[in-house]
C-alpha cells in the first residue's frame, strides 16, 4: 500500500499546506495556551501569568504576535498606569471549534486535565456535551475511515516556508498550569498527517517532512512512547519498520482538520493542499456540533463547567433517566 505513495507530491502538499502553515503560527505551545485561555475568560495579562505560570516576557511577546495576527485586541481597561484588556476579535472565535476539539481530545487522551473545564454545557439545549465533529454537507460524525484525501499543491504557500522552528519541549507536569493546550507539538501533528497520506516508512517520513535522521528518529521514538504510534516490523522486508496510527493519533483528525480549515479561511485565504473527501462525495468542511441536539457549538453558547458543577451537569440521556424515575 505504501509503495503507491507518490513521494514529491506529498512532500509538496504537506509544504504548501494550510496546516502546516498554521501551525507555524499557532502551533507553538504557549500561543495555544494563551489563546485557550481567551475562551476560559482571561483578559488581562496577569491572569494569564496566574494560570499558565509562564515569564512575563513570554507572555508579553506572545500577545504582541497574537495582537499582529488580529487575534486579540488591547483595549485599556485603566489610564493610570496604562493597563490593557486583551479581547478575542471575530478571527479567535471563528477557531472555537479547534478549541473545542482540543479540550475533547485531552479529556480523552491527555496525561493531566488541570486547567481545562472538566465538563460542557449547551446552553441552547441544557445538556452536557462531547464536542463532535460532523460532515457539513451530509451531517455525519467524521470518521477517519470513511474519508479519502485529495493533493492539490498550493503554489503561493510553497514559495513561503512555513515558521516551524524547535518546538520548545515543555516536560508533561513540569508545572501544574501547562496544561491548558495541547500535549502533542506541532511536528507531532505533522508526522500524525504523513502517516495519515500514507508515508508509513522511516525514509518516506524523513522526505515528505524534510526531517534530518537522527531528529526524526528522535520524535519517532517520543510518538511511540506517548502511545501515538505503533511501530511494527514490516511482513515483507524484516529490517524496515512500520509507523501506524493509535487510537489516540487517529483522535487528532479533529484538531487537524479544524486548524487546517480556519487557517486557509481566515488567515491565508487560500485553499488546503491537502482536501478531505467525505464518503458522502463532498469535500469535508468541518463542523463542531453538540452530541446532544446536534447544533453547531458557538462559543458564547457554552458553559465551562469545574468540580461540583461538572459532576451535577445532566449527561445526555440523563433526563429520560431522571424523567423515568419520576414516573415509575
Ligand atoms: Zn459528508
Ligand atoms: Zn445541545
Amino acid at each position: 500500500m505504501s509503495t503507491a505513495v507518490d513521494i514529491g507530491l506529498t512532500r509538496q502538499a504537506l509544504a504548501s499546506s494550510t496546516l502546516s502553515h498554521g501551525l507555524g503560527i499557532l502551533g507553538d505551545r504557549w500561543t495555544v495556551q494563551v489563546l485557550m485561555g481567551t475562551f476560559l475568560g482571561l483578559k488581562r495579562f496577569e491572569q494569564w501569568q496566574q494560570q499558565l505560570g509562564l515569564p512575563r516576557s513570554t507572555l508579553a511577546e506572545r500577545l504582541r504576535s497574537l495582537g499582529a495576527l488580529g487575534l486579540l485586541q488591547p483595549r485599556p481597561y485603566q489610564t493610570r498606569p496604562l493597563r490593557h484588556a486583551y479581547h478575542p476579535t471575530a478571527k479567535t472565535l471563528a477557531l472555537y471549534p479547534q478549541v473545542l476539539m482540543i479540550w475533547a481530545w485531552e479529556k480523552r487522551w491527555g496525561q493531566s486535565d488541570v486547567g481545562l473545564p472538566q465538563a460542557l454545557q449547551h446552553r441552547r439545549c441544557g445538556h452536557r456535551l462531547t464536542p463532535t465533529l460532523a460532515c457539513q454537507a451530509c451531517g455525519e460524525d467524521a470518521d477517519i475511515t470513511r474519508m479519502g484525501l485529495r493533493l492539490e499543491p498550493v503554489p503561493a504557500l510553497l514559495k513561503v516556508k512555513p515558521r516551524l522552528g524547535r518546538a520548545p519541549r515543555i516536560p508533561v507536569g513540569s508545572t501544574p498550569h501547562v496544561s491548558l493546550g495541547l500535549r502533542v507539538d506541532r511536528w507531532s501533528l505533522l508526522i500524525v498527517t504523513a502517516v495519515v497520506l500514507g508515508c508509513h516508512h522511516f525514509d518516506q517520513l524523513s522526505h515528505v517532512l524534510g526531517i534530518g535522521p537522527s531528529v526524526l528518529a528522535r520524535r519517532l521514538e517520543g510518538m511511540v512512547e506517548s502511545g501515538l504510534l505503533r511501530c511494527d516490523a514490516d511482513r515483507h522486508d524484516g529490517r524496515r519498520r512500520l509507523y501506524r496510527l493509535t487510537p489516540a493519533s487517529r483522535d487528532l483528525l479533529g484538531y487537524i482538520v479544524c486548524l487546517s480549515s480556519w487557517a486557509g479561511q481566515h488567515h491565508f485565504k487560500q485553499p488546503s493542499a491537502i482536501v478531505p473527501i467525505h464518503a458522502c462525495g463532498h469535500e469535508f468542511k468541518p463542523r463542531v456540533v453538540c452530541s446532544h441536539c446536534r447544533e453547531p457549538l458557538l462559543a458564547h453558547e457554552v458553559t465551562p463547567l469545574y468540580g461540583q458543577a461538572a459532576a451535577q451537569a445532566l449527561e445526555p440521556g440523563d433526563r429520560s433517566a431522571l424523567a423515568e424515575v419520576a414516573t415509575a
